[in-house]
């Protein structure tokens, strides 16, 4: 394991202390720590006026209930979070999740790494992340509107176009934007288009923002393979997921030239020798919100199934893996396998989806690692465009905003590889992200004053 800075691991413990049993938020706060020894033996002031401790700890932290009545006229309970992290550079901004697995920990890990991922698109926007651990599984359109419709009841007090704008995340898509744009437009009696950003075409949203995750994280990549003079062209690619990052991801990757052998939702992966059809995949995922053995009963021949008990989708024999599903689902047994099957890029389509482990075994061997505060950047990059064309109420054509995604994400690949050089780690993308993302969050603190 890479150590922490003897000068940085009392913060570390104070954050271990203050924050008991966030086993995500540790693992997020020490990825970054292992990063900055290098900064401070440069730049000592930022040791100075704790700055460090004051960039671990969230700006505001909101928890509340979520009541909501079922089908059934049951009444259901959840609990709401929103985490407004840090403001120093824009206002807050980070996607809302809906999955069990939410809890207060999940969501300040979440926008911990959202905060320097911000940092790294170049635009004026803070960090923040919000959710629930309501299970959208199974519910009817009448409770997704009526459970949306509940948590901004609570949540519009705490949001604004100047002061926090949430967007998308697992399980959370257009449906759920829209519901929750409506509730808030009827509390505050404002259509404020820039509140949320991922909303629909045509009620203020940005075209290739659905996309601009995927195909963000497939330019990083495409960067990091130029680096090696090679190219997605005739790859074989194992993307797992099959959600708004995953589908984007392979539409991407397939335009490039690369075969996309296997994907997963949480019940297993498929693999399909011809190449994933993307067609059937998004009729299953996106229409029919079926689930991944729907794709084997559809197509049958040259396609198999694998139970998620049976085995992990890092066995599939790959050149490039892009992990676009949710934290800590690639572990170190799985990086090792994919390094002895000849793996030379990951591409982190997902927030923190590699483990600690699993990093390092990647950086061992050799394999360009792109982290996924850089690599899947590109979502939130474009809900900033989003929120430019609703400050000038102005909308752009596919083409345009995509050939902003495409210079923002090459920015992002040059800054983490020219700070990793800076910092005497060439090809080190993970120590790049954070030191880059890092010092643009800390100038802007510092000259602020003690906030
Ligand atoms: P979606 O809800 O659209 O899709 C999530 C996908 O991951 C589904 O296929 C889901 O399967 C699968 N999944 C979720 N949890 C697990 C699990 N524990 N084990 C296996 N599979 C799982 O979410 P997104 O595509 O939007 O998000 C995916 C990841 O990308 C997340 O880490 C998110 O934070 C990150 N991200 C998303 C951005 C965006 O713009 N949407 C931007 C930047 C990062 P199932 O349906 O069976 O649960």
């Amino acid at each position: 394991m890479v150590s922490v800075d003897e000068k940085l691991e009392p913060i570390f413990q104070e954050v271990l202390r203050r924050n008991a049993g966030e086993q995500e938020f540790h693992q997020a706060v020490r990825e970054v720590l292992e990063s900055l020894g290098r900064v401070i033996a440069k730049h000592p002031r930022y040791l100075e006026n704790a700055l460090i401790e004051r960039i671990c700890e969230p700006e505001r932290q909101i928890i509340f209930r979520v009541p909501w009545v079922d089908d059934q006229g049951q009444v259901q309970i959840n609990r709401g979070f929103r985490v407004q992290f840090n403001s120093a550079l824009g206002p807050y901004k980070g996607g809302i999740r809906f999955h069990p697995s939410v809890n207060v920990g999940i969501i300040k890990f979440l926008g911990f790494e959202q905060t320097f991922k911000n940092a790294l698109t170049g635009m004026p926007i803070g960090g923040g992340k919000g959710g629930s651990d309501f299970n959208p599984r199974g519910r009817s359109d009448g409770e997704i509107m009526r459970f949306c419709q509940s948590f901004m009841t609570e949540l519009h007090r705490h949001i604004g176009e100047y002061t926090d704008v949430p967007a998308g995340d697992i399980g959370v898509g257009g449906r759920e934007i829209g519901y929750m744009f409506g509730q808030y437009k009827r509390l505050t009696n404002r259509y404020e288009a820039g509140v949320l950003t991922g909303k629909a075409l045509f009620y203020g949203g940005s075209r290739a923002r659905t996309e601009a995750t995927g195909y963000g994280n497939t330019y990083f990549v495409q960067a990091m393979l130029a680096t090696k003079g090679q190219s997605f062209d005739g790859k074989k690619v194992v993307v797992s997921g099959s959600g708004n990052v995953a589908l984007y991801t392979i539409e991407k990757v397939q335009s490039f030239g690369g075969k996309v052998m296997a994907v997963s939702d949480s019940s297993g992966y498929i693999v399909d020798e011809s190449g994933i059809d993307l067609a059937l995949l998004k009729e299953i995922k996106e229409v029919r919100r079926g689930r991944m053995s729907d794709y084997l009963r559809a197509k049958g021949k040259g396609v198999y199934f694998v139970n998620a008990d049976a085995g992990s989708i890092w066995d599939v024999p790959c050149d490039v893996a892009m992990p676009s599903a949710t934290q800590n689902e690639l572990t170190g047994k799985d990086a090792r396998k994919l390094v002895a099957n000849g793996v030379t890029a990951v591409g982190e389509g997902a927030n923190m989806p590699s483990t600690p482990d699993a990093i390092r075994i990647f950086q061992e061997a050799g394999v360009l690692f792109a982290p996924g505060k850089a690599a899947n950047a590109g979502g939130v990059a474009t809900s900033a465009l989003e929120m430019q064309q609703n400050a000038s109420r102005d909308s752009w054509t596919f083409d345009q905003t995509e050939a902003r995604l495409a210079t923002i994400m090459r920015n992002i690949h040059d800054a983490c590889a020219e700070t990793a050089d800076e910092y005497g780690a060439p090809g080190d993308y993970v120590l790049g992200a954070n030191i880059a993302g890092f010092v643009r969050v800390a100038q802007a603190m510092d000259a602020l004053g003690v906030i």
